[in-house]
């Protein structure tokens, strides 16, 4: 009692920032799974957006030399590692078109946090974020905790989930600041073609000082020929900022190394954050991503071609669940079926009224993890991450269309 009442007080003082956060719901899905398997439930979790593979050996062997070396023990440049940022200028080169040096680097503490500090160093209260919707769940609320205002401009299914130039154009306000987007998409899996790409830097031409932030962290993970880095348009160059990481090519959720590459001075700011909260990014694990940036792609081509199976097989289990409306998804590893057909129907004690109460059915009952489209901008929706076994997978699609069968 004596606890309640504390921990009541405890949080009448937390500040209006955090009250007003959401946690991040992929996170919190995967923590109600997590809890279901303790009570020795077997649940197959399809919330995470994790790779289900083990880093390459080479990657592991390189961040144990590193160790052994004894000369990575201290603290790390606030940057990054000056090679380590001089290797990530190459690839930005080599793999993307974009013309960087390492001072356009910053190395963080994974992607997420390059966004986080892009945003505290960008967004003055108020200032707008144009946020393509369905979007990553953690956008809205980074733009949000750093007092900025996100604008969400939604893709339709029909049109494959994109929003256009014009549907862009239409959203922005003299307090338009930037523009943030995923491609290839999380959750959607949707991968901007070039022409796409080329009418959004069309359209920007009337807006200078509106910048870009492209999020490619599954750009390993993309099944088309035709996606391109918006930062690799000679237009675009000084107001695109690019984000990515070793967490999804490489399997290296936990490791956690991303990266960002923009304008210098963007890249002090971003720098001066840091060196106020975290500092360097962990130093083995900088020393391991140079060797995943640097070395064979083909671990993370073979787990691409992996993806690229899974998805045809969950695609045809997906086309046969009958009211499950789905695309086939161009990269990353999700799938974002509209499941509303199922919104009013019930099963005994349980009564979907949305895509939240599918997801805890689905948990409760067929014992899967998917998160709802809500966390993403699409009620409607769920997403499903096929970063599982084949098996897993099988085993999980026949739950989810006998609990759904289920449903009147
Ligand atoms: N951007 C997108 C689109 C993501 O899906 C994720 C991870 N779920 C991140 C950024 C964050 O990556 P990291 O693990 O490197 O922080």
């Amino acid at each position: 009692m004596y606890q309640d009442e504390l921990n009541r007080r405890h949080m009448e003082f937390l500040s209006t920032r955090v009250i007003n956060m959401t946690e991040s719901a992929t996170i919190a899905m995967a923590q109600k799974a997590r809890d279901l398997k303790a009570q020795g439930v077997d649940v197959i979790s399809l919330s995470l957006g994790e790779p289900d593979f083990k880093t390459p050996e080479h990657i592991r062997k390189a961040a144990m030399e590193a160790i052994q070396s004894g000369e990575y023990f201290g603290y790390p440049p606030v940057p990054g590692y000056q090679d380590f940022r001089e290797a990530i200028a190459d690839k930005f080169k080599r793999e993307n078109g974009i013309d960087c040096t390492a001072a356009n680097i910053l190395v963080s503490t994974g992607a997420k946090q390059s966004i986080a500090n892009l945003m505290m160093a960008m967004l003055d209260p108020g200032d707008e974020v144009i946020v393509l919707s369905p979007y990553w769940v953690s956008y809205a609320d980074i733009v949000k905790v750093t007092e900025g205002k996100p604008v969400f401009v939604k893709g339709s299914m029909e049109k494959n989930f994109k929003a256009s130039a014009a549907q862009i154009e239409a959203a922005i306000s003299p307090r338009t600041k930037m523009i943030i987007y995923s491609s290839p998409c999380n959750p959607t899996g949707e991968v901007f073609t070039r022409k796409e790409i080329e009418s959004f830097v069309t359209m920007l031409q009337d807006y200078p000082t509106i910048y870009v932030v492209s999020d490619e962290i599954y750009e390993h993970i993309n099944f088309t020929e035709d996606r391109v880095s918006i930062g690799s348009n000679p237009e675009m160059r000084d107001r695109v900022i690019t984000i990515n990481g070793v967490a999804k090519a490489f399997a290296m959720t936990g490791w956690r190394i991303g990266y960002m590459c923009a304008p210098e001075p963007i890249v002090k700011a971003c720098s001066k954050i840091q060196s106020q909260s975290t500092s360097g990014a962990n130093s083995i694990a900088q020393r391991a991503a140079l060797a995943a940036i640097t070395t064979d792609l083909a671990p993370t081509k073979a787990m691409a071609a992996e993806y690229l199976a899974r998805r045809d097989l969950v695609y045809s289990w997906l086309q046969e669940i009958p009211g499950v409306k789905v695309l086939l998804p161009s990269g990353a590893f999700y799938f974002f079926p509209q499941v509303d057909y199922y919104f009013g129907k019930s099963w005994g004690s349980y009564q979907v009224n949305n895509a939240n109460d599918l997801c805890l059915y689905l948990l409760q009952e067929a014992h899967v993890s998917l998160v709802s489209g809500d966390a993403f901008g699409s009620p409607e929706c769920v997403r499903l991450s096929y970063a599982a076994s084949r098996e897993a997978l099988k085993e999980a699609l026949n739950r989810i269309k006998s609990a759904l069968a289920k449903l009147s």
